[in-house]
């Protein structure tokens, strides 16, 4: 596989603007989502990190971020990426609204055990993606790690008579993960568990499959820092992988799609859907469902578009300096891109 030398610190700061872009429903607690866009000599990367993310977790994200703007994507294997709807914790009256934003998807991921809601909650808008969707959609459940086993156990009893393809993350731990598959099928419940916030980073997965915590992982390009660092994590791990995003812009997207579109085997729609969640984007034209999939395409990012999203953003500077931060991290560990 192709790598190459991480550019200098000034280079990367050179070529890098700070975007600003509001939610149209809060995610993950926040209404705007903030990204910094780089330009290199293979196109755009995108380096968002949550907010509270320390350099050394965060500077895998710049190094997925500086292979996608200087090295580029591995050849494709398919020609279209399937991609589902993500449904927020919104009340089941707005279930239409938002899946309609997601066109032809096939596939429904519905977040549910949001803190402050009840499983009541969840039902009734699990219930309302299915009646929406119809009988032929494939709904799946994301818990985000809200759930105990034993409260795993009880909402995944209740849910799964509305079919479910999976339980995203259903408990915090690989340990919990672990036990669940076990209760669930001591219990007769038909419920496939992924592992998304258990695989954060490359060692993760591999745990995860030794410890049968899963049927199956959910994959991010950022945080494995990059595509073909993620290629390498699902060959080792063996279990079938969902790509997902991070709520990223078309530029993050495109990361994901390369991803999703050089697997070997990808058996479901992936996370990929995201942009539709955003008020706005960086892209003339965004990466956004269409006939329940993505196209494999460049992202082109207008300059005038690129230079309005960014003078809405006010914290510059502590960006240039996380950049920074996690350069240092890269540099330290003599990191090449790609590898
Ligand atoms: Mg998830």
């Amino acid at each position: 596989m192709p790598t190459r030398a991480l550019p200098a610190l000034d280079e990367l700061l050179g070529q890098m603007s700070v975007v600003t872009i509001p939610l149209h429903t809060r995610f993950r607690g926040v209404t705007h989502r903030e990204a910094v866009l780089i330009h290199g000599p293979a196109g755009w990367g995108e380096f968002a990190p949550f907010l509270e993310y320390a350099p050394d977790e965060a500077a895998r994200w710049l190094a997925a971020a500086v292979e996608a703007a200087w090295l580029g994507w591995p050849k494709p294997v398919r020609e279209a990426v399937p991609v589902n709807a993500t449904v927020p914790a919104v009340a089941a009256h707005e279930v239409a609204g938002v899946v309609a934003r997601f066109d032809g998807c096939r596939t429904a991921k519905v977040k549910v055990a949001e803190r402050g809601q009840s499983l009541d909650d969840d039902l009734a808008r699990v219930a309302e993606v299915r009646r929406v969707m119809g009988p032929g959609a494939r709904v799946r459940v994301d818990a985000n790690g809200g759930w105990s086993v034993d409260d795993a156990l009880r909402a995944l009893g209740a849910l799964s008579r509305h079919g479910l393809e999976y339980a995203e993350q259903p408990c915090a731990t690989v340990e919990e993960l672990a036990a669940l598959r076990i209760a669930l099928a001591r219990n007769g419940i038909d419920v496939a568990v992924a592992a998304d916030e258990s695989v954060r980073k490359a060692e993760d997965p591999l745990r995860v499959a030794r410890l049968e915590a899963a049927d199956l992982v959910v994959v991010k390009v950022a945080p494995l820092g990059g595509v073909r660092a993620a290629l390498r994590v699902v060959e080792a791990c063996g279990l079938p992988a969902v790509v997902s995003s991070a709520l990223d812009t078309s530029v993050g997207i495109r990361a994901g799609v390369a991803l999703a579109a050089a697997l070997p085997s990808l058996e479901h729609a992936c996370g990929l859907g995201t942009v539709a969640l955003l008020e706005g984007d960086v892209a003339a034209a965004p990466l956004l469902p269409s006939g329940g999939a993505l196209g494999i395409r460049p992202v082109e990012v207008p300059p005038d578009r690129l230079d309005a999203l960014a003078a809405a953003s006010r914290r510059t500077a502590w960006w240039r300096d996380r950049v920074a931060a996690c350069h240092a991290v890269l540099a330290s560990g003599s990191a090449s891109i790609g590898a």
